[in-house]
């Protein structure tokens, strides 16, 4: 009891551990997806509106080109070209509807700001509102901010003269200039939705991190639960070995105590207990025996040598060697053999046994009188080998668990008859390894056919009937 509490709470710790490494693994998996997908779509929106800055001060630049004076004072006709803007040392009283007509682009000027500056980096005329940056900075591209904590993203392009090609003849882009024009478009809309896009995202991964936390939990039950299914038949397995061992255990022990409490001088009676002792050891040797088999077939780890084996031959010899034992429980043993040979590829030491355990349950649980046939079958590329009796049958709730450990229907007579319980268990696993089917088809009081179906054949096998 305490013993099964501990192995339960170890399995629930590797459940939990599980589980967080799943959720981390995910997780981590998840938040760098995230962080990606965050990085690229802010990237792209960033590209995007200094596109957008970009192509707006080109046209800008081609609207006013043409018009730019060439000498004199150019504040008059900036006046009149840019009524909108406001010109440095002159009083700013922009009429707010001009600036629509021609500068459609920048009509908005919460979001755009303008500044010219001539060829000697003095400022000229900008927007309606502080100017963004009054000395000049040539550098094509800036973030600034203004005093009250707005950013703005600002390109400077050069105003070229009209009729000038620039580096033509060697002569330098300052030469050729008129000036520059600086557009700059506020962060505002920019950095909402990046605040956006993070509170989406945030949103969604920790929605994320909840299931992945739940579907970890619940994967990691599914991954524990054949480990605990095949950790409690272990267990099982342990206790019904240990059971079954204590039991010819005493009995020899008491078999023993009693053979010593017997006068040397009465020799026929120690004579008839030690061959108590004698046949008791061996049903203890045979169950050890028996069990340490069963480990190594379902050593999954552990490969058997293989090679054709003739089925016709082992059917012929183990109706031979079965020939007394059957003769001495008077019950007829006869086989059933197809015309020619039939070889499958195997282990052929385990199918010997597999046949063999076949038949003592035969002829164990066969009453006297009764008969056993023993066939092999073709059917296309598939062989059957059956063991067919007459005995008492196995009722269809039993047919199932008969292949279990131990499992015995009347544990009486089983032990009697010299039955370990462990039998159609070694058969079952031999045949799996074989990857045979062992089935059985009974009834009551009428009899049993046991069949072991290999899947494949080896060529120049006899065919002849069916399965
Ligand atoms: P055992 O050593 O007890 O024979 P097995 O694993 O070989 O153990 O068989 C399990 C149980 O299946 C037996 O106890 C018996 O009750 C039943 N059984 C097996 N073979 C036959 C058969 N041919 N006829 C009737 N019952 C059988």
């Amino acid at each position: 009891m305490n013993n099964s509490l501990t192995s339960r709470q170890l399995f629930r710790r590797s459940r939990i551990r599980l589980a967080l490494w799943y959720a981390l693994v995910m997780g981590g998996i998840l938040g760098v997806f995230s962080i990606g997908l965050y990085h690229a779509l802010v990237q792209s929106r960033w590209t995007a509106m200094e596109r957008e800055i970009e192509s707006i001060a080109g046209t800008l630049h081609d609207s006013l080109k043409p018009m730019l004076p060439t000498s004199g004072d150019p504040t008059i006709v900036l006046h009149r070209i840019l009524p909108e803007l406001c010109l440095v040392a002159r009083p700013c009283n922009p009429h707010p509807t001009l600036i629509q007509r021609h500068t459609t682009g920048i009509s908005d000027r919460s979001i755009y700001a303008l500044q010219l500056f001539n060829r000697d980096g003095i400022l000229l005329a900008f927007s309606p509102n502080q100017p963004l940056s009054p000395s000049l900075d040539a550098r094509p591209w800036q973030t600034l901010q203004t005093p009250e904590g707005i950013r703005y993203r600002q390109f400077t392009i050069i105003l070229h003269m009209a009729h000038a090609h620039p580096h033509a003849d060697g002569i330098s882009d300052h030469h050729l200039s008129w000036g520059y024009l600086q557009l700059g478009r506020t962060l505002a809309t920019f950095d909402a939705e990046t605040q956006r896009i993070q509170w989406t995202l945030l949103t969604s991964v920790s929605i994320a991190l909840l299931l992945v936390v739940g579907s970890s939990w619940w994967l990691s039950g599914l991954a524990m639960q054949p480990i605990y299914h095949s950790y409690q038949q272990q267990q099982q397995f342990t206790t019904d070995a240990a059971h079954e061992l204590r039991a010819p255990l005493t009995s020899l022990l008491a078999t023993a105590e009693a053979a010593l409490h017997v006068s040397p001088a009465n020799k026929q009676e120690l004579q008839t207990i030690l061959q108590t002792i004698e046949r008791q050891g061996r049903r203890l040797g045979d169950l050890i025996a028996d069990l340490l088999l069963l480990t190594s077939l379902e050593d999954s780890g552990r490969t058997v040598p293989v090679s054709p084996c003739c089925l016709t031959d082992l059917v012929l010899d183990l109706v031979e060697e079965f020939a007394e034992p059957a003769a001495a429980a008077s019950v007829e043993l006869r086989p059933q053999l197809p015309g020619g040979d039939v070889y499958v590829m195997g282990n052929e030491p385990q199918l010997y046994r597999l046949i063999t355990n076949l038949i003592t349950n035969a002829i164990r649980y066969t009453p006297s009188g009764g008969q056993i046939e023993i066939g092999l079958e073709v059917r296309h590329q598939s062989a059957c080998i059956y063991v067919k009796d007459t005995g008492i049958g196995i009722a269809k709730t039993e047919q199932r668990r008969i292949f279990d450990r131990f499992y015995r229907i009347d544990s009486d007579r089983s032990r009697k008859t010299g039955g370990t319980g462990l039998g159609l268990a070694i058969a079952q696993s031999i045949a799996r390894q074989h990857h045979a089917r062992l089935r059985v088809e009974s009834e009551v009081d009428r009899g049993s056919i046991f069949t072991v179906e290999f899947a494949q054949t080896l060529p120049h096998s006899a065919s002849t009937t069916t399965c």
